[in-house]
């Protein structure tokens, strides 16, 4: 089910009543639309290719590696494990119960909203959506309008390939937004910013509804000298460029004594230079800014500072140079916001044991990234800050790893998902206790409570 013209209640009506039939429950009916969606993707690699070029100018084989192949990968592993997820689980009980079985029984929310942000909206509509079928449940998806190609395209090829009984497409804005948001719903599940994250909190509380935030923030990156700093400038300019900065898992800012930032600036022009060439507006590789209005915000952010690497925002081709600066006030404008752009501020710090406090004086980040080769500064992050995830010595990578949960801590977002998380994330564990009438083992427990039964 997907039209403009479809109201958000009645889309939420429509799949609520698949859910009510039972539709969505049996095993088979989940496992088909699985493979529906993994044939969706397969047969409209060129299609997402496309939007996502439009909206973003992603490269094909970027979006294959960052949107289109991390949905695969998630299905295919899904797929192989669902069967195993779904075994009601088996709990011992109190000798005092005994005879007695307790169970874990994983059953569907019922009908859930998920509202995807623009910066990777293929991934991060249909990656929650694996989770959502999986768990059996009616889904109701809302794609980002700021990324209007893909929306388009999500809008007419899940009711082509799914269930239409079940999943529906809602397209717009902020206000078709709000109208889904005043729906009632068994599970929220938001990818966006932590401003939108509250308004969402917000209204799910009226009616209690659980909500999974995947939100936003500054993911900062620590590196000392024990690293070969080539290598890291590397990475760090891969998951910064990445997306031309639009991805919730960069590293926002660099912490770096002066020494080591001064050392590192060369090799990070050089991995600029490596990946796009002495001009990146001219690299096929190289993305741009999702909308003007981002890209001013961007060129604001850059005003009173010196870069030390680029610098240029062209705000009417939606093209923002990579750019370094070195030294970055922690007070200044462009520390004070998530930068969601190719900028990278290093701002400076005596040693590990600084960053430790500047990272734990901050909202706890998404993710926290950490060149050193020493153990102890390694342990020491992991120890005294908290994030969503901490990587060691590559940025956003973490993410493909199924088996890890992917989610923020505080500010950052709440809930996790991926591989088993997603759907655990979207299905409840309910509790199933069994005794038998007889023998009555229970009359140990009921009143008169005389002297023998206060033993128990
Ligand atoms: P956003 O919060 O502006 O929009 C997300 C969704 O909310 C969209 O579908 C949009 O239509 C809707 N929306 C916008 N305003 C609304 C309102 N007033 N009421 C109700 N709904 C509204 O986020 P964005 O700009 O699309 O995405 C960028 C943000 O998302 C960044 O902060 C980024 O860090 C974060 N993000 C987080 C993750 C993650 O996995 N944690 C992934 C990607 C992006």
């Amino acid at each position: 089910m997907s039209t403009e013209n479809t109201t958000a209640s009645e889309a939420v009506e429509h799949v609520r009543q698949a859910f009510s039939r039972g539709v969505t429950k049996p095993y088979e009916w989940r496992r088909e639309q699985l493979h529906a969606l993994r044939s969706l993707l397969i047969d409209n690699q060129d299609l997402l290719e496309r939007a996502l070029s439009r909206d973003l100018g992603k490269h094909p084989t970027e979006s294959q590696t960052t949107e289109i192949g991390i949905v695969l990968a998630e299905l295919d592993h899904t797929l192989s494990r669902l069967r195993r997820w779904l075994r009601p689980r088996r709990v011992s009980v109190p000798l005092v119960l005994a005879p007695a079985s307790a169970k874990t029984v994983y059953e569907p929310l019922g009908t859930v909203l998920i509202m995807g942000p623009w910066n990777y909206p293929v991934q991060l509509i249909l990656a929650p959506l694996i989770g959502a079928l999986a768990a059996g449940n009616a889904v109701v998806l809302k794609p980002s309008e700021l990324a209007p190609a893909t929306s388009e395209a999500i809008a007419a090829l899940v009711p082509a390939y799914l269930d239409d009984r079940a999943v529906a497409v809602v397209e717009g804005d902020a206000e078709v937004a709000s109208q889904l948001l005043a729906q009632r719903f068994d599970h929220i599940f938001f990818t966006g910013s932590t401003a939108v994250g509250r308004i969402v909190a917000k209204a799910a509380s009226e009616t209690l509804t659980p909500v999974t935030l995947e939100l936003g923030g500054k993911s900062p990156a620590f590196i000392d000298d024990t690293v070969d700093l080539e290598v890291a400038a590397r990475r760090l300019v891969w998951g910064k460029l990445l997306n031309a900065g639009q991805t919730c898992v960069a590293p926002d800012y660099l912490l770096a004594s002066p020494r080591t930032a001064d050392a590192l600036v060369p090799h990070l022009r050089a991995a600029i230079a490596e990946f796009y060439g002495d001009d990146p507006s001219l690299s096929g590789d190289y993305g741009r800014i999702v909308s003007t209005r981002h890209a001013e915000r961007l060129r604001t952010l850059l005003d009173g500072q010196t870069p030390v690497i680029g610098g240029r925002v062209d705000v009417s081709e939606r093209y923002a140079e990579p750019t370094v600066i070195n030294g970055v006030d922690p007070d200044s404008a462009l520390m004070s916001e998530e930068i969601f752009g190719p900028i990278l501020p290093i701002v400076h710090v005596a040693d590990a044991s600084d960053a430790v406090r500047f990272i734990a004086a901050r909202e706890k980040p998404l993710s926290l990234y950490v060149f050193s080769d020493d153990r102890d500064v390694r342990r020491r992050f992991v120890r005294d800050t908290s994030s969503g995830a901490i990587a060691f010595g590559v940025p956003a990578a973490h993410l493909t790893v199924a088996d890890l949960p992917f989610g923020g801590v505080g500010a950052s977002g709440t809930g996790a998902y991926h591989g088993e998380r997603s759907f655990t994330t979207f299905s409840h564990a309910k509790a199933v206790l069994s005794k038998g009438l007889v023998p009555d083992t229970m009359s140990l427990v009921y009143p008169p409570f005389t002297s023998g039964k206060s033993a128990i």
